[in-house]
């Protein structure tokens, strides 16, 4: 199983780092050992002093496909929750300065937490999601799907180019604006539309 997370996929994100709006989408690996799942707690690691949360709506994708066309993308996922794309801000720093690859930044033990999966049937429009996260009962970050640069089915026809995609693959698809850092002991609540899926503690 592999994790895909996909960068600058909300312009007013790209832009609060001074990065271009890419013209095709950029992505990067996270290890299947990032996940948190059923809400347990994300303990804040030792080699960093700036952990950001980064709020994205996940898909699972649910068959094989290779070179998949954009006009039958919509078919390889059906369910989708939300999830933090947690990024150990000083190292990645560190790496994009000295050209390394940014793994340790963003792939580290816990940096994955994934909410509860529901049937993407619920909602009319795919591309008309609201979504967002609280921390300590205040809004930190909304979005909505239709302020993606990419679509969902864009992306997995995009990288299905390079990689043949396998079911249970987890696709990370952007943050929008307002990410920043977290402190251990507080609570995050991240939603769907009305719904809240992931409800956690940083330890
Ligand atoms: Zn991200």
């Amino acid at each position: 199983m592999k994790i895909i997370c996909f960068g600058r996929n909300y312009a007013e994100h790209a832009r609060e780092f001074d990065n271009q709006v890419p013209d095709f989408p950029i992505f990067f690996l996270k290890p299947d050992t990032s996940i948190i799942t059923r809400n347990r707690p994300f303990f804040y690691p030792d080699f960093s002093q700036d952990i950001h949360y980064e709020t994205e709506l996940v898909i699972r994708i649910n068959r094989l496909g290779k070179h998949i066309d954009p006009g039958f993308a919509h078919r390889y996922y059906q369910e989708l929750t939300v999830g933090i794309d947690f990024t150990a801000r000083d190292l990645q720093k560190k790496c994009k300065q000295n050209g390394w690859p940014w793994e340790i930044a963003k792939g580290f033990e816990g940096s994955a937490p994934l909410g509860r999966f529901i049937d993407k049937s619920q909602f009319e429009d795919i591309q008309q999601i609201a979504f967002g996260l609280e921390i300590n009962g205040e809004t930190v970050q909304s979005g909505n799907t239709r302020e993606m640069i990419f679509s969902f089915d864009h992306l997995i026809a995009y990288v299905s180019r390079y990689f043949t995609l396998k079911t249970g693959d987890l696709l990370f698809t952007g943050t929008p604006a307002g990410v920043g850092p977290v402190q251990i002991e507080d609570r995050l609540r991240a939603y769907v539309e009305d719904q809240v899926l992931l409800d956690f503690r940083v330890k």
